[in-house]
This record gives structure tokens, sequence and C-alpha cells, in this order.
């Protein structure tokens, strides 16, 4: 079996069209989604997932307002600023790029930001209630890992999926929601890390193979069955002197050989990437819209 290619690039580009449509509706109605993002320190990496972001949110039509700071930023200038964005009616989303230059104070900055602008779904109120069942912000890596498998038609239900990778946002969550008696849940899930003594015995059983861990080659054919869906959420810059930059971007699945045996495969880059923005924008229009019922 060779796999189809699950790619999150044109999920999203349809995503983004219908995101267009709700927001050209919304604008109908007086309301302009918008987006506050707080970027702190001149770190290149998070300069350019901003850079993306914003440009996201010009193509579906969210206004973006970005507050930049210097690196040596208190902890009361960025609280400051997470203030007047929970304040400013013309903002609905938060967006705050971690890391933080200094990471002991992002769990304060997260908390601070009001629970029904975090787009993010990173507030302990949107996890409880993401926990819970209840409707909330979904952390958007997850998120849109969902809505891949979703539109793939690969069967959830039922399967048995396999999560290698225990973080707060992403396999932590994703065990989480694929596990709920949902519409896209209701698998049986088994969630992998670095006390598992042997992880190929478990992903050689399932369904569904989904790897957050950020180390490339974790994943390899022998370890997964003919017919597996695989979903890399791993990015990794391995050396490559043919580049101009030096290196190229890898997930955390052996590509070419796994995908030889899968059903299903995403990409790296190309793959949960562009979802993860565009999951950012649909929860920004959401709130958006939540905020236009509330009146
Ligand atoms: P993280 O916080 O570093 O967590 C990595 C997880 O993988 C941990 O639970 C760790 O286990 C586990 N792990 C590490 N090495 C392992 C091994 N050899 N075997 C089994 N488990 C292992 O990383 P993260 O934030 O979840 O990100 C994971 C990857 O996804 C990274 O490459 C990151 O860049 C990428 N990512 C991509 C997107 C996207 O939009 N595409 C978004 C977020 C993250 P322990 O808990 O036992 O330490």
């Amino acid at each position: 079996m060779t796999a189809e290619i699950l790619s999150g690039k044109s999920i999203s580009l349809e995503m983004r069209d219908e995101l267009k449509t709700t927001v050209d509706g919304l604008k109908e109605k007086g309301m302009t989604p918008g987006l506050g993002v707080i970027l702190v320190g001149d770190d290149p990496a998070s300069r350019s997932y901003v850079t993306a972001k914003e440009k996201a949110c010009e193509d579906v039509g969210i206004f973006s307002r970005e507050i930049a700071m210097d690196g040596g930023s208190s902890k009361e200038a960025i609280l400051e600023q997470v203030h007047a964005l929970n304040n400013d009616d013309r903002i609905h989303g938060i967006l705050v790029q971690l890391p933080l230059p200094d990471s002991s104070i992002e769990e304060e900055v997260l908390n601070t930001v009001l629970p029904e602008k975090d787009v993010d779904g990173f507030h302990p109120v949107n996890v409880g209630r993401m926990m819970l069942g209840l409707p909330a912000f979904l952390p958007c890596t997850p998120h849109g890992v969902l809505h891949m498998l979703q539109r793939s038609g690969a069967t959830v239900s039922g399967a048995h999926v396999v999560v290698v990778g225990r973080s707060n946002i992403v396999g932590r969550p994703l065990a989480n929601m694929l596990s709920q008696k949902s519409a896209f849940g209701n698998a049986t899930v088994t969630l992998c890390h670095t006390g598992t003594p042997n992880i190929a015995a478990f992903t050689r059983e399932a369904d569904i193979v989904i790897a957050a861990v950020g180390r490339p080659h974790t994943i390899t054919a022998d370890m997964v069955k003919d017919g597996a869906v695989i979903i890399d959420v791993g990015v990794n810059r391995v050396e490559d002197a043919s580049k101009k930059s030096g290196f190229r971007l890898v997930g955390d699945v052996d590509f070419e050989p796994v995908a030889e045996k899968a059903s299903f495969i995403t990409p790296v880059p190309g793959g949960v990437g562009p979802m993860t923005i565009t999951m950012l924008l649909y929860n920004t229009v959401e709130s958006a819209r939540r905020h236009l019922a509330r009146g």
C-alpha cells in the first residue's frame, strides 16, 4: 500500500475559504473579528510564526493588532499589555507568542488572558472545560489534527489510536479529545511517552498513530501496521548542506518507508503546521461570533 498524502495545506485552504465567508457575514452585521498578538523579544522563529499568523488573519479578513515588546520587558509590563487586550472591544482573541524570553512567567501571563479571548486554548478554564467535554476553545494543534482526521474520512470511532508524546499542548489534549464520547472521538486511546518501555508494541496495533515527540525517525516502518493512518505533528530541523539555510524540516516519522505501508500520512512541512494557524483563525472567528451573540 502507498499512502494518500493528507495535506494540511489544502485542507487549510478549504477551511480558510469557509472562514472568509463567515467573516464577510459577520462584517455585514458590523462585527470584524480581531486578534491581538503579543510578541516579546526578537527570536527569529517566533517573529516568523507571528508574521505567518498575521498574514493568515489578513487573508480571511480578521483584524490583527501586534504588540511587539522588548526582550527585557518586565512581567508587569507584559501583564499590562494583556489587560489592555482583555479590555479592547475590537479584540476577540489574544495570542501570546511562546516561548517568552523568561519562561518562568509564562503560566501567569497565559492565565491572565480572559478565558473568553483565549483562542490558543491554554487557559486552565478552557483546558478544564475541554477535559469535561464542555464547549471551550480547543488548543489549535490538536484541534487541527481532529479536523484533518475528519476530512480524511478516517474512522475514528472505535479505532485504536496511539498518541506518542504527552505534552500539555499536543499529546495530552489529543488523547483526551479522541477518547471522549463525541462525534469526533469515541476512540480507544493509548498515550505513550518516555516512560513507555516498548512503544512499538503499541504502535503496531494502532489504526491511527499520532507522533508528537520532537525527534526525527521516532516512528519507523516496522512500528506501524499496513493501512494505518499516520499523523506527524513533529517539526525538527536536520542539517542539509544542499539547502541555503543549511537545514531542512522533517517530522517524527520516517516518511518514505512509513508511507509505503500507511493508508494516509501527513507530510512535514505542509501537514499539521498549516492546520495549527487555521484553527487559531477558526477560534478567533468563533469568539467574535459568540461576542456578537452575547450582544
Ligand atoms: P514537548 O513538550 O517537548 O513534548 C514531547 C513529548 O514527547 C513528551 O511527552 C516526551 O515524553 C515525549 N518524548 C520525547 N522523546 C520521546 C521518545 N524517544 N519516545 C517517546 N516519547 C518521547 O513537545 P511538543 O510541544 O508536544 O511538540 C512535539 C513536536 O511537535 C515538536 O517537534 C514540535 O515542534 C511539534 N509541534 C508542531 C506543531 C505544529 O503546528 N505542527 C505545534 C506544536 C508542536 P516525556 O513527557 O516522558 O518527557
